[in-house]
């Protein structure tokens, strides 16, 4: 079923920085170039659908790969510039733009491969899987490629010092009352920065693993997990860390991977974090066990609400891996 439109979605992507922002993105254009220009081999004469092409670089990916006809459906009038980039590129033979929402268009025939960058924040955010699995479930031969193929969303307790640390002293001010104000904001809806790795407190835990050729809109409209962590350092325990990587077909190469770990090059997703409104000081070993959930908004279908329940680690049924019983409990 098609999602009814709640926002200004689409015009917001005829904003050329949004798209200067993701192609500026190194490890995302590399992911997707090294992962279709390796594979050249399903990409020879092929058909491919690029769902919500934009200004159409992965699109011409595709045409260089050999593909014989790309259809790069484009919902916002960003198309008009993906429309100048094909003719600056040669491929007017192969790419075929086209103005439409893939959920309203007709194509002329099946296709043996999507191309799709539908990843928004925390993986889920913008909600573009939807049309990703709408555009699989109609157009995609069977044993056709997506690519990605999955993705998989992690999560992991950290540390926060941009909310929590340095308001009491900012050259020589007291800004508590500032801090505090930006952590109750912060309450009301996850925040977007680059998180160093040494604010990570735990091992990072799977929250929900994708696989796009099977995955149904049902299945991502909530998702629930319970995690029981071991801090594997001492730290203040102030947020939960959000990422995501996704994983690229491959019959004859390593499969390509671009991940948001924290661990990685920074890509324009950043990571996402569900700020706490106090801290906790952990000690090294010690359980953090915390109840996670993603919602799909009702009253906007491109958000989700994502709700952490802090868990006292005692009270709860621990899995049979947990190496918390090693460590306390
Ligand atoms: N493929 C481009 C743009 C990715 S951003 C690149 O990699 O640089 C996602 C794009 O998908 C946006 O331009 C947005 O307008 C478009 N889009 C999102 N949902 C769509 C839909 N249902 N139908 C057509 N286009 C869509």
């Amino acid at each position: 079923m098609e999602a009814m439109e709640t926002s200004n979605y689409f015009e917001s992507y005829e904003d050329l920085d949004i798209h200067k922002l993701m192609l500026r993105d190194k490890a995302r254009n590399t992911a997707y170039k090294s992962s279709i220009l390796s594979n050249r081999h399903d990409f020879k004469d092929k058909v491919v659908l690029d769902v919500g092409a934009g200004t159409g670089i992965l699109s011409v990916f595709c045409a260089q790969a050999g593909a014989r006809t790309v259809y790069a459906v484009e919902a916002s009038n960003i198309y008009k510039i993906a429309e100048e980039i094909v003719k600056e590129n040669k491929y007017e033979n192969v790419i075929k733009v086209m103005h439409s929402k893939i959920e309203d268009i007709d194509l002329p025939e099946k296709v043996d491969i999507i191309v799709s960058e539908w990843m928004g924040f925390y993986l889920l955010h913008e909600a573009m899987l939807e049309s990703v699995i709408i555009a699989r479930d109609k157009f995609l031969k069977p044993d056709g490629l997506i690519f990605p193929e999955s993705a998989t969303l992690y999560s992991v307790p950290c540390s926060v010092p941009s909310m929590y640390d340095d308001w009491e002293d900012l050259d020589g001010v007291s800004m508590r009352h500032f801090g505090l104000k930006l952590r109750e904001n912060a309450s009301t809806r996850p925040i977007t920065e680059t998180v160093s790795p040494e604010a990570m407190l735990c091992d990072p835990e799977v929250v929900v693993w994708l696989d796009l050729r099977e995955v149904t809109v049902d299945d991502v409209k909530t998702m629930e997990m319970r995690h029981v962590a071991v801090a594997n350092k001492t730290g203040k325990y102030q947020g939960i860390c959000l990422w995501f990587s996704c994983t690229f077909p491959s019959r004859l190469t390593e499969p390509v991977t671009l991940s948001t770990d924290p661990e990685e090059p920074p890509t324009h997703w950043k990571q996402t974090i569900v700020v706490l409104p106090s801290d906790i000081q952990v000690e090294k070993g010690t359980p953090i066990a915390y109840d996670l959930q993603l919602a799909r908004s009702e009253e906007n279908n491109r958000r989700y609400a994502i709700e952490v329940t802090m868990l006292h680690p005692d009270e709860v049924e621990h899995p049979e891996y947990c190496t918390c019983y090693l460590t306390k409990c």
